[in-house]
């Protein structure tokens, strides 16, 4: 598989352990958006340490985005990539991965299973087709939300959050639960997107068929 060196932009916070990296696009590059690819540190022996991130920028940008939360307590390459500086190198492969857009729908992410997402809600809304797509995005706490006013931004009523770990009185409190997703698709014709944790795509997998929804209407990738 072909490999590309990348010279680093920018490295920004989206949250507070939730990294922006801005990277130079290879000429002619194509993915789709919910499509990742394997990131490098070219860096010595991080070479070797390639990690699955998904693109978050769109197809048609002049550079690449990857938002990526960081695990210091891994001692992995997201805990180096917090020390990224501009002019730094990342190798990427070529794209790949199984989550597009298929279709309206209901979104279902787990904290940085939402990236490809962003990617597809991105380029849905600067095409104006954002239509009555759905975003049910869990997390622990509100600080946690990545991209909490873009999401509202394009999506509106339609952007609907769940913390397990704070209580609000914007969100619901607790975990996805079979109740929680009946209210929230009460009519199963659309398709199903789901990103996250394995725990968590196990226990909504269930829920989801129980509700009668087909499998064949799942579009998932486990993170
Ligand atoms: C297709 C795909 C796309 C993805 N896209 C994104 C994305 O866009 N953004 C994003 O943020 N994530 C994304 N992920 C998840 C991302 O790949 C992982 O978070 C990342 O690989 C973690 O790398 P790491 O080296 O920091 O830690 P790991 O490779 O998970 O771990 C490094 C070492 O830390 C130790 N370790 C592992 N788990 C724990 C633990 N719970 N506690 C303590 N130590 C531990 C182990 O010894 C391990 O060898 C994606 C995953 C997939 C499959």
């Amino acid at each position: 598989m072909e490999k590309y060196i990348l010279k680093v932009k920018s490295v920004g916070h989206v949250t507070h352990d939730v990294l922006s990296i801005v990277t130079e696009k290879p000429p002619d590059f194509k993915f789709n958006p919910g499509q990742a690819t394997e990131v490098a540190i070219n860096k010595g022996a991080w070479v070797n340490q390639a990690r699955p991130f998904t693109f978050t920028s769109l197809p048609d940008d002049d550079h690449l985005e990857f938002t990526i939360k960081t695990y210091p307590d891994h001692n992995g390459v997201t805990n180096k990539l917090l020390d990224l500086m501009p002019d730094d190198e990342l190798i990427i492969s070529e794209s790949w991965g199984t989550i597009g857009y298929k279709g309206e729908g209901t979104f279902i992410a787990g904290g940085a299973g939402v990236t490809p997402f962003i990617s597809i809600f991105r380029h849905l809304h600067s095409k104006n087709k954002i239509g009555n797509n759905k975003l049910i995005f869990a997390n622990k706490r509100k600080s946690d939300i990545i991209h909490i006013d873009e999401f509202e931004e394009m999506l509106g009523k339609n952007f609907v959050n769940i913390l397990s770990d704070e209580e609000t009185n914007e969100y619901a409190h607790g975990y996805i639960s079979e109740d929680f997703l009946k209210k929230n698709i009460p009519n199963h014709n659309g398709y199903i997107y789901l990103c996250g944790p394995e725990v968590m795509m196990d226990i909504v997998e269930k829920q989801l068929a129980n509700m009668g929804i087909k499998k064949e209407l799942v579009v998932k990738e486990e993170f």
